[in-house]
C-alpha cells in the first residue's frame, strides 16, 4: 500500500478556506481525511471540540509541544495553533492523504519535515473583498480584525512558497481546481519509481 499524501492548504483567515474545502473533502476519489488541530483560541459559535479543533488551554498546548507531539505549530494573532504529528502518521501510513488547514509558518514546517508535501494557497479575489469577508463574519472585535488583516497582507506576500496558488472568486470553481491537483499527485505517488 502506498503511504497517503500530505497536503497543506494556507490562505488569509476569511479566504474561504473552509467553504472550499467542504465542497472536495467528501469526494470518495480523493481518499481525504482532514487532520484536526489544537488550537487555544476560545471556540466560535457552532464549533465543535475534536472535529473543528481540540480546544485546549496554553499548558496543555506548550506540553504537547514541548513533548514533540507536534508536527508544526505557530502563534497565530495571539493563539497557538498546532498539528497532532501521530494522527497524521497512522493515517498515512493506512494510505489516506491527509489535509492540513494552516497558515504559513506551518507551512514552511512541514516542508522542511516533508519536502514532498503538497502545498497550496488559497488566494481572495481583491484584498478589499477579503476585508468584507471579515467583517462579514462580524465574530470578533475591531482589534481582531485588524490584526487578521494585517496577518493577511503578509501571508499574501508569501505565496511563492507554495506549489499552487488557487483564486477563490468562485468556491465550486476553486475547489474542481484544487480536486484536479490533488488527483494529478495521487497518480504521481501511486507510479513506481524508475
Ligand atoms: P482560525 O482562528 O480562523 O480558525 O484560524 C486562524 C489561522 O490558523 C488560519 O489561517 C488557519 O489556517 C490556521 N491554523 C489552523 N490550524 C492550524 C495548525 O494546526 N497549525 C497552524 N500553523 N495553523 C493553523
Amino acid at each position: 500500500m502506498h503511504r497517503g499524501l500530505l497536503i497543506v492548504i494556507s490562505g488569509p483567515s476569511g479566504v474561504g478556506k473552509g467553504t472550499v474545502i467542504e465542497k472536495f473533502i467528501h469526494d470518495p476519489d480523493l481518499n481525504l481525511t482532514y487532520s484536526v488541530s489544537m488550537t487555544t483560541r476560545p471556540r466560535r459559535p457552532g464549533e465543535v471540540d475534536g472535529v473543528n479543533y481540540y480546544f485546549v488551554s496554553r499548558e496543555e498546548f506548550l506540553r504537547a509541544r514541548d513533548n514533540g507531539e507536534l508536527l508544526e505549530s505557530a502563534e497565530f494573532v495571539n493563539n497557538f495553533y498546532g498539528t497532532p504529528l501521530k494522527k497524521v502518521e497512522e493515517l498515512r501510513n493506512a494510505g489516506k492523504n491527509v489535509l492540513l488547514e494552516i497558515e504559513v509558518q506551518g507551512c514552511q514546517q512541514v516542508v522542511q519535515k516533508c519536502p514532498d508535501a503538497l502545498t497550496i494557497f488559497i488566494v481572495p479575489p481583491s484584498m478589499q473583498e477579503l476585508e468584507k469577508r471579515i467583517r462579514g463574519r462580524a465574530t470578533e472585535p475591531e482589534e481582531i480584525v485588524q490584526q487578521r488583516l494585517e496577518k493577511a497582507r503578509r501571508e499574501m506576500a508569501m505565496t511563492n512558497q507554495y506549489k499552487y496558488v488557487v483564486c477563490n472568486d468562485k468556491p465550486d470553481l476553486a475547489a474542481d481546481i484544487i480536486r484536479v491537483i490533488i488527483r494529478d499527485h495521487m497518480q504521481e505517488n501511486s507510479t513506481p519509481a524508475e
